[in-house]
């Protein structure tokens, strides 16, 4: 059956988050025969609107609005909603990014219907359509459908494979404006720690250090090996209460959810609060000097050894291709 599904762009630093395109795909799914209409919401953002069309959005409609230079819960739901009264969607998708995880519930309860959130797969199968979401911290997945008319999901970000980028890929960009009023708060400036490059959350490789690190400085060759992998750095609560690294690099339960394509883990023993933030990695590998190690309990391949002799001989190696 043909649907119209509405799709939030996320924009971060005057680029579309990977999870955007993600989205767009998850919406092709959706929408079956019908329209991907993708809401790009923000200041200065109008020129993005062609990349959108050609991972397959048929239609951008774009909100320029200095309310909505940073992100806030009150201007962008009003801005979405306003899309969504005009548009009469089947469906609506975000990213289960910090953003979303904010404004989809907001979304959501507004128009009252039910969301699921953190959804990993989508299964269309005639007339239904079955989410899959992981629970219990990524230990089981459920499987769940909606029986509101309008469907309300956020996906979690590097799961659900975004369209190949298709220049030829054509279809409308419409400036339209938004009656933003009664901000109840104002973001006047959003500071960011500096990050050495891809995210980690969106990212395909992730080097994660622990406690078996030892310093900050032992974080160096874990750098080095994420940067010649092209991937992000990341780390163990442990890793992160010793000083070693920030918080915002922490993976698990009170830190980031991540699902890359590699997940490397150098000197983390796999406490089950790490697990909950890095188990569902396509592939893991991890290096630790005990090969009683937890971690290996989860790990496709285990190298039991000293981080300090195998991450160079890893990153000489992956040089080399
Ligand atoms: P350790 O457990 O100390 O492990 C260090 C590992 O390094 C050991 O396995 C050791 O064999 C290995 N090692 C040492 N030297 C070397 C070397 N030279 N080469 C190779 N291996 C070496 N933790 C998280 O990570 N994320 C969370 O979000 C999180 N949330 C939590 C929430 C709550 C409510 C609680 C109670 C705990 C939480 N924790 C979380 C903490 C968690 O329980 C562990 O304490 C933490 O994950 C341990 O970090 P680690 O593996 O780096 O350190």
């Amino acid at each position: 059956m043909a649907k119209k599904i509405l799709v939030l762009a996320e924009v971060r630093d005057h680029s579309l988050r990977n999870v955007s395109f993600e989205a767009i795909a998850a919406g092709r799914q959706l929408a079956e025969s019908g329209q991907v209409v993708v809401a790009l919401l923000g200041e200065k953002i109008a020129s993005l609107g062609t990349e959108l069309l050609h991972y397959g959005a048929d239609r951008v409609l774009v909100v320029e609005d200095e309310k909505l230079k940073n992100y806030s819960s009150d201007g962008y739901s009003q801005a979405l909603l306003e899309i969504v009264n005009q548009e009469n969607p089947e469906g609506i998708i975000i990213g289960h990014t910090a953003l979303g995880k904010d404004l989809a519930p907001k979304i959501a309860s507004k128009l009252n219907v039910g969301l699921i959130s953190d959804v990993t797969s989508i299964e269309v199968e005639d007339d239904d359509v079955i989410f899959t979401r992981p629970i219990y911290s990524g230990k089981a997945f459920e499987k769940k459908k909606t029986l509101d008319d309008v469907v309300i999901i956020t996906i979690r970000p590097n799961n659900i494979e975004a369209l190949d980028k298709d220049g030829s890929r054509s279809g409308e960009i419409e400036k339209i404006s938004a009656n933003i009023t009664d901000l109840r708060t104002i973001v006047q400036e959003v500071v960011r720690k500096a990050s050495d490059g891809v995210d980690l959350s969106e990212a395909k490789v992730v080097v994660a250090g622990g406690r078996g690190v030892k310093s900050a400085e032992g974080f160096e060759p874990l750098k080095e090996l994420a940067s010649v992998l092209g991937g992000a750095v990341g780390a163990s609560r442990g890793a992160c209460d010793a000083d070693y690294c920030d918080y915002s690099l922490q993976i698990g339960q009170t830190g980031k959810v991540v699902t890359p394509d590699l997940y490397i883990a150098c000197g983390i023993s796999g406490a089950i609060q790490h697990l909950a933030g890095m188990s569902n990695s396509k592939v893991i590998v991890a290096i630790n000097k005990d090969p009683d190690a937890n971690i290996f309990n989860v790990a496709d391949y285990g190298i039991v050894g000293d981080l300090f002799e195998v991450v160079p001989l890893l990153t000489e190696e992956f040089k080399k291709i």
